[in-house]
């Protein structure tokens, strides 16, 4: 599904360009739970980013599905994304002023399915979080692993080809978190979701089907000694 080749990317620091990937090459195939792991700066999230299209390589390609999408223009690369990848964030990134339904329903604004589709899905998703009784209610009165469930019934809204989770955990306690993590195992064994998720958790990454470790911009299947 994933098929990155020789993908390098580099940032500038001032005068300096710092090389964060350099030729990487990492597949990730459909129904796969893969996680990422690596030291904090090693590119974790530069890569994940790279996945969904929310940023470029400066070299080498990268194809989803059948769509090298290194060479769509920002328009076609957002619209790509709309469609195909979901996002959750470490800090969920809900909108305060939003109830939960309201946040889940953002994604499908960007579609053209009518109020009362877009409602069916919203409640599709939030079941699928368990979070059903919750429609109406702010953020701002759910715990954090709440939060976070509202925050993957939002990225699942729109049904995506993949799911990318930076650090979905990473602001939970064990229990929120773990219970986060049964809930992405569930998506990805019963819905046949393709799951990406960076951890610094070894408890995290023992609940993917596969890990890969990041470092000095190259992946390996071994920890960073
Ligand atoms: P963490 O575990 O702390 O989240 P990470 O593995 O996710 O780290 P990245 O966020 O991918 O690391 O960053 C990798 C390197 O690239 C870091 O040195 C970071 O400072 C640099 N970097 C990331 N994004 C940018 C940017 N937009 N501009 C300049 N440098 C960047
Ligand atoms: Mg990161």
């Amino acid at each position: 599904l994933v098929d990155i080749k020789s993908v390098s990317k580099n940032f500038k620091r001032g005068s300096e360009e710092i090389h964060v990937l350099s030729g990487l090459d990492v597949e990730v195939k459909k129904g796969e739970f893969l996680a990422l792991m690596g030291p904090s700066g090693s590119g974790k999230s530069t890569l994940l980013n790279l996945m969904g299209g929310l940023d470029r390589a400066t070299h080498g390609s990268v194809t989803i599905g059948s769509e090298r999408i290194d060479q769509y223009s920002d328009g076609q690369l957002a619209a790509w994304r709309a469609r195909n990848v979901g996002f959750v964030f470490q800090f969920y990134n809900l909108l305060p002023v939003l109830t939960a339904e309201r946040n889940v329903e953002l994604p499908l604004l960007l579609t053209h399915l009518s109020k009362a589709d877009r409602k069916k899905h919203v409640e599709i998703a939030l079941k699928a979080v368990g979070l059903s009784h919750r429609m109406k209610h702010y953020p701002r009165t759910m715990s954090g692993g709440e939060q976070q469930r509202v925050g993957i019934a939002r990225a699942i809204v729109t049904d995506p080809t993949i799911l990318l989770c930076d650090e979905p955990t990473g602001d939970l306690d064990r229990k929120s978190g773990d219970e986060i993590l049964t809930l992405l195992q569930t998506l990805n064994k019963d819905h046949g979701k393709t799951i990406v998720m960076v951890t610094h958790d070894p408890h995290a990454s023992a609940r993917a089907s596969r890990t890969l470790h990041l470092d000095k911009g190259q992946l390996s299947t071994e920890p960073v000694a």
